[in-house]
């Protein structure tokens, strides 16, 4: 369920008619539902009730920080995997226990960050990295948390691009060699190794490679607490799928259900990692139509939101649907297939190729759905694009909760060497 629909023909977020948000903050424009957004926290957090999971909302799907303090306020946690994002947490007022913080490739003045903060623990994906985190700990004096990310080697069934629970793939450390780290804990004295952490990839649809990760996982628990270890831990990580065109996810409910009677067998606090599944329903790009251009094979709507504002078709050949803000009555799809296309100098710059749309012409807006994860978060200044402004609404108010950037941005920290200047 999410809060976009058609009242008398336009295209409302809540109470608001999107239009008047479009005309008032201009576009490329992401638009987000307030609702939206704190009903998905819930629908896991209520589905998940029975092993009562700290839900660490995972800050890269959609970082801005009002959508961060909406979130922390209702108890989530965070999911970091950058000082960037730490820097964001903090600025968000999230407990410093209720931070999870992943990555291939912390940096130590990063560890060190994250280790001054006090956050609750690491994921940790390589050896060496958990021997520089044991070196700062222990440079400052500190124990710290970590889990082990387990890459349980599972195909997914998800894009390549964000699979990230095969051998091949550069996350997280294979059971083998997570066994000898679990077996020699106390070579590394600053280190509270807690943990076991899964995350093996995004927008899953079908449950049993999840399914099968987590009981490799599970059995391993087993395995070690035979041998005395014993662990705090278990973070299943993110990846539930949400619907973008004709996918079918199991609901929060249903894959609770089947997971919760193997997550309860651990008897270990279960920290669960979503971002798609919290956000991705909750936003949409507003974009304005600029030109309708036919050439003799094609039929193109050009328009002002580009692959720099939301690059997830040009990336993973993902799907969006495309609704028009105003859609008069009686107006059907027209037998006509549209790319829908930005102004970016490149082919793959695209929003939708082959496309059935309403009736649309010059200075109409459309909007492209489901971009509330991975989209405003990814987006970029190629071309010399400003980003785009980000708006909340939360019932009939609209709060513009990131200003567009200006051509001043854009230039912001270049330096033009004094040689080039004649000095
Ligand atoms: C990206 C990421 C997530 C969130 O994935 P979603 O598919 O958006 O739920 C969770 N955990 C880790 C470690 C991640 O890298």
């Amino acid at each position: 369920m999410h809060e976009f629909k058609y009242k008398n023909n336009h295209l409302y977020c809540e109470n608001i008619k999107i239009e008047d948000l479009a005309k008032k903050f201009g576009t490329p424009l992401y638009v987000y539902s307030y609702h939206t957004l704190i009903d998905h926290f819930f629908k896991l957090k209520n589905a998940f009730k029975p092993v009562d999971p700290l839900i660490c909302y995972s800050v890269k799907a959609n970082s801005n920080l009002a959508i961060l303090k909406a979130l922390v306020d209702k108890g989530a946690g965070l999911d970091i995997v950058s000082g960037g994002e730490l820097y964001r947490a903090k600025a968000s007022g999230v407990d410093a226990k209720k931070i999870v913080y992943a990555s291939v490739g912390k940096t130590e003045e990063e560890i060190e960050k994250a280790i001054r903060h006090g956050i609750l623990f690491f994921n940790v994906e390589s050896i060496p990295e958990l021997e520089l985190i044991n070196k700062v700990a222990c440079r400052l004096g500190a124990k710290t948390n970590v889990a082990i990310r387990i890459n349980p080697d599972v195909e997914p069934k998800t894009h390549k691009y964000i699979t990230t629970g095969k051998l091949t793939n550069k996350f997280g450390i294979d059971f083998e060699t997570a066994r000898i780290i679990f077996l020699s804990n106390n070579e590394l004295p600053h280190l509270d190794i807690c943990g076991i952490h899964m995350h093996i990839g995004s927008q899953i649809t079908d449950s049993a490679p999840y399914i099968a990760a987590l009981k490799k996982i599970v059995k391993f628990i087993g395995e070690l607490k035979k041998r005395g270890i014993n662990l705090k831990y278990l973070n299943i990580g993110g990846g539930l799928g949400i619907i973008y065109n004709k996918e079918t996810p199991q609901t929060a409910k249903e894959f609770s259900r089947k997971i919760i009677p193997v997550l309860k067998s651990t008897g270990l606090k279960i920290i669960m990692e979503p971002g798609r599944f919290i956000a991705g329903n909750s936003g949409v790009l507003i974009t304005k139509v600029l030109y309708m251009k036919k050439t003799p094979l094609k039929n193109f709507i050009i328009v002002d939101g580009a692959m720099n504002d939301l690059v997830r078709p040009s990336l993973y050949g993902a799907y969006h649907e495309i609704l028009p803000l105003y859609n008069p009555a009686g107006s059907k799809r027209i037998n006509i297939k549209y790319d829908v296309v930005g102004p970016i100098c490149e082919s793959g710059d695209f929003l939708a190729k082959d496309r059935a749309v309403s009736k649309i012409s010059a200075g109409e807006y459309l909007a492209v759905m489901s971009c509330g994860a991975y989209g405003f978060t990814m987006s970029s200044n190629y071309n010399s694009r400003p980003r785009a402004c980000e708006a909340l609404v939360i019932k009939n108010k609209a709060f513009m909760i990131r200003k567009r950037e200006s051509d001043k941005d854009l230039i912001r920290n270049e330096h033009v060497p004094n040689f080039l200047l004649g000095f």
